[in-house]
């Protein structure tokens, strides 16, 4: 299969961010799991604590499979903890789970982005499955049309990728403002949380910018075929 050069130059930086940052949480999550909390409270204890604080009771809390699979589903309010992230008594624990409650607190508060990104969900998802075989068949037969087509449903897919940026971080800086209010960690050990969940937002980063460039490139490409009708 022919790989353009000028994709490959353009998406590279995006990539390397990408490796980069997917290194940085697997090593900042092995090395926050050994470190217990002081106060010997699990991540699923630091998220029901956390809940409380905030006054929400309407969300349950369950262990779901497989290695940090944890999320927050929003569509019948509850935390879904992976196994570890449930039971240890870790920084890492205590750090997935508070971002988790995180993301439980912005639909609780109707916290604009989140809404938008749920409601872009099934949107962009189809725009991500019709715009590759659109652009490819826009490009195989230089159709302006399909291009032009394609060019605008992977808008909706680049669009979902930026939503995300302020829900995560915005998660994450609602899990390290309440993991010490609430007496779960002290100031030392939002220290260790924050590196974590930095490391995960850059994943997030990576993934936006990956998609942005992906749409710059196709932009280009558009630009340089020119009209053909
Ligand atoms: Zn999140």
């Amino acid at each position: 299969m022919f790989i353009d050069p000028l994709y490959i130059i353009m998406i590279l930086p995006a990539f390397a961010l990408s490796i980069y940052a997917q290194i940085k949480v697997k090593a900042s999550y092995s090395k926050y799991s050994k470190i217990p909390t002081s106060s010997g409270i699990s991540g699923a204890k630091a998220a029901r604590m956390i809940l409380n604080a905030e006054g929400i009771t309407d969300v349950g809390i369950e262990i779901s499979r497989g290695f940090l699979t944890d999320h927050y589903d929003p569509r019948v309010k509850v935390l879904r903890l992976s196994e570890r992230v449930y039971m240890d008594k870790s920084l890492a624990s205590v750090g997935i789970a508070a971002h988790e409650v995180g993301h439980a607190i912005q639909h609780a508060r109707g916290y604009l982005p989140l809404m938008a990104r749920s409601a872009l969900v099934p949107i962009s998802m189809l725009g991500s499955n019709l715009a590759w075989p659109l652009l490819i068949i826009g490009f195989i037969f230089m159709s302006k049309t399909f291009i032009t087509a394609g060019i605008l449903f992977f808008s909706l897919a680049v669009l979902f990728q930026i939503v995300t940026l302020p829900v995560e971080f915005n998660a994450s800086f609602r899990a390290l403002k309440a993991l010490p209010a609430a007496g779960i960690l002290s100031g030392e050990e939002v220290t260790g949380v924050r590196h974590i969940l930095s490391s995960a937002a850059m994943t997030y980063v990576a993934a936006a910018a990956t998609a942005l460039l992906q749409l710059l490139y196709f932009l280009l490409r558009a630009g340089i075929l020119g009209g053909d009708e």
